[in-house]
């Protein structure tokens, strides 16, 4: 398979000498006619970075042969800097960009509100500095009861709207959800779905942990048969399938302290185990900086025994969802707290002891743990089972307030 998708690349002329300086390979995306980097950029960094620093990212992301991006921020800083970092080469970049999210009082905000879905999608094309994109991403859909929502909802007939307008060229919708994303797979419309996959989710959700020994001769075995319908439905019928937390979410799987599985992973192990399923386009990379990126383009030149994920695969343990992946799904918090930066300096603090430097991050904070009332609204939007409230306790209790 990955053979077959690099061959078919060799007929794209721009992509031939994009694979004259680079070791990247190329898949298609499903059945949209594009071809994608197997590796690819989210949007996490772009929010950190000042515009210079974009533009830089931006140059070592297409420098290397990636060619694809995610951008599911509402942060006008985010969709400025990438815009920014695209300019006078909007061509070089097949962008993935999300529909249904806004920014509100400061806060990332998903929606289904037409007013607000509108106002938020011509956003995101003001601040690219473009008249489309290629693929508009139905913004997290997480549950079978929103995905029949979606049918015949205003929000999906301007999703069409768009589609027509050539506004977007493709539709797909994200999905944390096995059992939607096949919904999805199913629905006939959607082209490319962006499902969270990496070698911890396969096992924790429906899976057997431990690992069992056999399965090396069939990658799907021990899997939640319902996650393997969705990979082999989407291989089947070419939908494409973009990979999100790759890493585990904030890169937890790269590290024995922090992995759900108890195991860490490299990242080309990572990269290798997603990638080893046959629907897979491509695995979109959560980078923060240049040396993030640089240290994940190894996968370029990374060997075999570099790849092989057969040793952590034997030597996970249990230990399951409940962690914080700082993925922002739960937002907005009526408070205003800011959810997975307080969940990312609490796991900090609790991991390696509380610092000075942590402490002041804590404080610079706009809100605190200790405004939470508890009211759960997060608990409705994480898709990783996090008990925030109870989070925020705990961060009250380190950082004092
Ligand atoms: S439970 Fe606490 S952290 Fe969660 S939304 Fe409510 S106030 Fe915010
Ligand atoms: S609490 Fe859940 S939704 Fe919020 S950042 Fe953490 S993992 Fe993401």
């Amino acid at each position: 398979m990955f053979f077959i998708a690099s061959l078919a690349l060799l007929s794209c002329k721009q992509q031939q000498s994009q694979q004259a300086t680079t070791n990247m390979t190329y898949r298609p995306l499903g059945n949209t006619g594009l071809q994608v980097s197997e590796i690819s950029i989210g949007c996490g960094g772009f929010s950190k970075l000042d515009t210079a620093g974009s533009i830089a990212l931006m140059d070592m992301a297409i420098d290397s042969g990636m060619n694809y991006i995610d951008l599911y921020d509402a942060d006008p800083k985010t969709r400025s800097n990438i815009g920014a970092a695209l300019k006078g080469r909007r061509d070089k970049m097949i962008i993935q960009g999300h529909i249904g999210t806004i920014w509100a009082d400061g806060q990332h905000k998903r929606t289904r509100d037409l007013a607000e879905t509108k106002a938020g999608f011509e956003d995101l094309l003001q601040r690219l500095g473009t008249d489309h994109i290629e693929v508009g991403m139905i913004h997290i859909t997480d549950s079978p009861e929103e995905w029949n929502e979606l049918e015949g909802s205003p929000f999906l007939d301007y999703v069409f709207q768009l589609k027509k307008e050539g506004k977007i060229k493709h539709i797909g919708v994200s999905s944390h959800n096995a059992e939607v994303a096949l919904m999805a797979a199913k629905s006939g419309w959607i082209e490319v779905i962006m499902f969270s996959l990496n070698p911890a989710f396969d096992r924790m959700r429906g899976g057997t942990i431990p690992w069992d020994e056999g399965a090396f001769d069939n990658l799907q075995a021990g899997i939640d048969p319902v996650r393997v319908e969705f990979y082999d439905y989407c291989a089947t019928h070419k939908i494409g399938v973009t990979v999100m937390k790759t890493f585990g979410g904030g890169g937890r799987l790269l590290d024995a302290k922090t992995s759900q599985i108890g195991v860490a992973f490299t990242p080309e192990q990572c990269i290798a185990y997603c990638l080893a399923k046959p629907c897979i386009s491509t695995c979109i990379l959560g980078v923060d900086n240049l040396d993030e990126l640089a240290a994940d383009l190894h996968w370029l030149r990374a060997t075999e025994a570099e790849k092989d994920f057969s040793a952590p695969m034997h030597n996970q343990t249990a230990q399951g969802d409940g962690q914080c992946t700082y993925c922002n799904h739960c937002s907005p918090c009526p408070q205003g707290i800011p959810i997975a930066k307080v969940n990312e300096l609490l796991d900090k603090a609790e991991r390696d002891g509380l610092t000075p430097e942590l402490q002041a991050q804590y404080d610079a904070l706009a809100h605190h743990a200790s405004e939470c009332t508890h009211c759960g609204s997060c608990l409705t939007r994480c898709p990783f089972a996090v008990d925030v409230p109870s989070h925020m306790d705990r961060a009250k209790k380190i950082f004092g307030k």
